[in-house]
């Protein structure tokens, strides 16, 4: 059966009836998902313009209305006037991306942290290495051995994280920084345990920043993505490496970080709250060997987070110190650490990071388990060391179950 352009057959209707219909002009209080790969226009001019627009709603992994909300917010939020945000796919995604727009190529040097993430230590391994860069890992708190890595090859990128996992040293991000310029090289920095309320690495030159947007800012453990940023020297890059490699942002989640994002001040004032009555608490406690939080005078870096951390703060407001620390049980083994967590009842024991859950982590069993206890001992990281990401619960109920977990 022919038909005319206006009556068309049932599956024709089942693909287009409805789309497209009422089109813009609303005003919505918030960004709506635009869950589609691709936008039209009313001509082929105007979509061979739309091509050249910055951002260009062509295609979505070259531009989206809700990841360009989400990049405009997270921008605004980690640097402000200038600065550029690419939103990915994950973490690891946002690191891949800021790795490659440094512009190092096989050959070249990327020295790194040797406190880093142990999947961006595998990436740098497994992937970089494979290829043929040159990558040395150093200790960042010893800034003569990073200038020595930096000056021995053709180094271009310096590679760390703001706080380390688990002992929460911090990077001494202004000396860090003046480093790896004097040597020509660019700082890309994993700011994930440290939300721009907290740290801004930006204002103290780093180049790149990176987070994975899966902890703190999109903060309720349900979405999984990342983020770089950097100054708008590195827009063109970040957005060329961003559509070849396609590690970019689905609109959903994207709209998930975004509507978390708006409580995040909310989520991370508490937190932070939290995490320093636990600190002390914790301090305080007679089955507890050592506790590693930054906040606590006796911390290596106590000194440095005052000045960092500070720096975000208003005059009359109190230094915060972030949400995460971790603690050494007395001569624990492996044994007692699970009977800790098996008694854990509103505390989690999970893997992540940031959620407005507490969560607990076992270094030994997770992020560091492919080291032996031998090599996890000389970092400092015992057995008996657990992790906590502190959530927005009351605190007292917090404590309550951590005392529950640890009676002998
Ligand atoms: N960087 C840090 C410091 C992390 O802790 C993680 C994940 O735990 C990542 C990067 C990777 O993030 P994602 O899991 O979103 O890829």
């Amino acid at each position: 059966m022919t038909t005319t352009r206006t009556q068309r057959h049932i599956e024709t209707a089942a693909v287009h009836a409805g789309e497209r219909g009422a089109r813009g002009g609303f005003r919505t209080t918030s960004t709506p998902i635009y869950q589609t790969t691709t936008f039209l226009y009313d001509s082929a001019a105007a979509l061979d313009a739309a091509f050249e627009e910055n951002p260009s709603f062509v295609y979505t992994r070259h531009g989206n209305p809700t990841i360009v909300a989400l990049e405009t917010a997270l921008a605004t939020l980690e640097g402000g006037e200038g600065t550029v945000a690419h939103a990915c796919a994950s973490g690891m995604a946002a690191l891949h991306t800021a790795l490659l727009a440094t512009g190092a190529v096989p050959g070249e040097r990327i020295v790194a942290s040797r406190d880093l993430y142990g999947t961006t230590a595998a990436l740098l391994k497994n992937l970089f290495m494979g290829q043929g860069y040159d990558v040395r890992f150093v200790d960042f708190s010893d800034h003569a051995a990073v200038d020595k890595a930096l000056g021995e090859g053709e180094a271009r990128v310096l590679l760390g994280e703001t706080l380390s996992n688990p002992l929460l040293r911090l990077a001494d991000v202004p000396a860090l920084a003046d480093l790896a310029h004097a040597h020509g090289a660019q700082f890309v920095l994993d700011s994930t345990f440290t939300p721009p309320l907290l740290l801004r690495p930006l204002d103290h030159g780093a180049d790149l920043v990176t987070h994975s947007t899966t902890k703190y800012l999109s903060g309720h453990g349900d979405v999984l993505g990342g983020v770089v940023l950097g100054g708008p020297d590195h827009d063109a890059t970040l957005r060329a490496v961003t559509r070849l490699v396609g590690g970019a942002a689905g609109p959903q989640e994207a709209w998930l970080t975004l509507r978390g994002l708006k409580t995040l001040p909310l989520r991370f004032a508490r937190q932070c709250a939290n995490a320093r009555t636990i600190a002390s608490w914790l301090a305080a406690h007679p089955a507890i060997e050592r506790v590693d939080f930054p906040g606590l005078a006796n911390h290596p870096d106590h000194a440095l987070a005052a000045r960092l951390f500070g720096a975000t703060v208003a005059p009359g407001e109190t230094t915060e110190w972030g949400a995460m620390l971790s603690f050494a049980v007395r001569d624990a083994d492996r044994a007692r650490i699970f009977a800790i967590l098996d008694r854990l009842e509103l505390c989690l024991p999970a893997t992540s990071l940031g959620d407005i859950y507490t969560l607990v982590a076992y270094p030994a069993i997770a992020s560091h388990r492919e080291m032996t206890a031998r090599e996890r001992a000389r970092v400092g990281i015992g057995d008996n060391l657990l992790r906590l990401s502190v959530g927005i619960e009351h605190v007292d109920d917090i404590i309550t179950d951590l005392a529950g977990a640890l009676v002998a």
